[in-house]
């Protein structure tokens, strides 16, 4: 019997209230299932920008300029199911690569729950609604113009300062 589990055999009040937790606390990202990994991505769009990346610091720079392939408009890929076929360099997430890829923006969903940390309160899966990650700044939709093979001294020029997200909105008394 667990440490924790009363004598009487019913669940902790620890094992009940992580019984009730979401997908993405009771779960690492190994053992999401597909439809729980997919639903996780909040839709920022930024893993679809350029960047740079200072060799001395390791900074990543983004740019205002995206894979040929996003949607600026829908701030999503523009052929998600072919992406690989489409696009060299198109990197897949894995539960594996995730923890090492340190160009994925700080905010981004699976970086987070990698990191044993929560989603913030824009997260579709907190909020329930897929506006608010562009409500609160964080999305870069309709922000980009797609990349055509600039030289690094264009796209240095093309580095911007992506804004802060906003705070959650207070909650007002019912
Ligand atoms: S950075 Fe992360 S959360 Fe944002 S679109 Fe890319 S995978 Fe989704
Ligand atoms: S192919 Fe699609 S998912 Fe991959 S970087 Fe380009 S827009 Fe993003």
């Amino acid at each position: 019997m667990p440490k924790d589990q009363p004598a009487d055999g019913r669940p902790s009040a620890a094992q009940a209230a992580e019984e009730k937790a979401p997908f993405w606390k009771r779960k690492t990202l190994k053992e999401m299932s597909e439809a729980e990994w997919e639903s996780l991505c909040d839709g920022c769009g930024k893993c679809c920008l350029v960047g740079l990346e200072d060799e001395d610091t390791g900074e990543i720079y983004l740019t205002d300029l995206s894979c040929k392939l996003f949607d600026a408009d829908k701030c999503a890929c523009g052929d998600y199911a072919n992406r690989f076929k489409k696009i060299d360099d198109c990197t897949k997430l894995t539960p594996d690569n995730v923890p090492e890829l340190h160009w994925l923006p700080k905010t981004c969903a699976y970086r987070l729950v990698a990191a044993g940390r929560d989603l913030f309160w824009w997260h579709h899966l907190i909020s329930g609604d897929r506006e608010t990650v562009h409500a609160a700044n964080v999305s870069v939709r309709g922000k980009t113009s797609p990349e055509r093979g600039q030289k690094v001294a264009t796209l240095m020029r093309r580095i911007v300062e992506w804004p802060k997200p906003k705070r959650a909105p207070r909650k007002t008394k019912p």
